[in-house]
């Protein structure tokens, strides 16, 4: 295909007819609604050294020929992205990988999806002439991201009081002439 595809207004029917697969990078910052589960760069640490959120995504479509029918269109769609969240145990930052994995299968109509909904592992998809992938990829990797995410460790964050009155207390502690004074008078002899 030589024209410029565009991902929100994708012809599933044409591509799938060519047998085509379109891979891509975008940054996450496109994604709204799977931005806003991420971590701002600003409140996350990691904002500094890490390049910005990248979403990858890789879409195949196939015609499925049916004996008597007519051919089945199918859409495969993987999408991954290193997601800047927040441990909901420690409160701290943490990059959790989502991914997505789904298989379409393109139905004229509404009520044909509904009716072969439950006997069908793939996910039944109403047949538009533009459809928008890039929104199917939001929508799939909004749905693999947990919901409460966590490390699977956390790392041993020591808050920052305590570290204050550590300080404060190696402070205290200096040894002062008195005391040094009163431990020789009571040294035994
Ligand atoms: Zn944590």
């Amino acid at each position: 295909m030589d024209k410029k595809i565009d991902l929100n207004r994708l012809n599933v029917k044409a591509f799938a007819r060519e047998g085509l697969g379109l891979q891509g990078q975008m940054s996450l910052a496109q994604f709204g609604r799977l931005a806003e589960l991420a971590l701002s760069p600003v409140e996350s640490s990691l904002q500094d050294s890490e390049p910005p959120t990248e979403v990858s995504w890789d879409i195949q479509a196939e015609l499925v020929p049916i004996s008597g029918a007519d051919s089945q269109i199918w859409m495969y769609l993987k999408a991954e992205v290193d997601l800047p969240m927040q441990c909901q145990r420690c409160m701290g930052p943490v990059q959790l990988l989502v991914k997505a994995n789904a298989t379409f299968r393109f139905v004229t109509d509404e009520a044909t999806a509904e009716a072969e909904d439950d006997e069908s592992e793939e996910d039944l998809l109403v047949l538009t002439p533009e459809l928008n992938v890039l929104e199917l990829i939001e929508d799939e990797l909004i749905m693999s991201a947990p919901i409460v995410p966590k490390h699977e460790k956390c790392p041993n964050l020591v808050p920052m009081s305590a570290v204050d009155e550590a300080f404060e207390e190696a402070l205290e502690a200096r040894p002062n002439p008195f005391a040094t004074l009163a431990q020789l008078k009571n040294k035994p002899n």
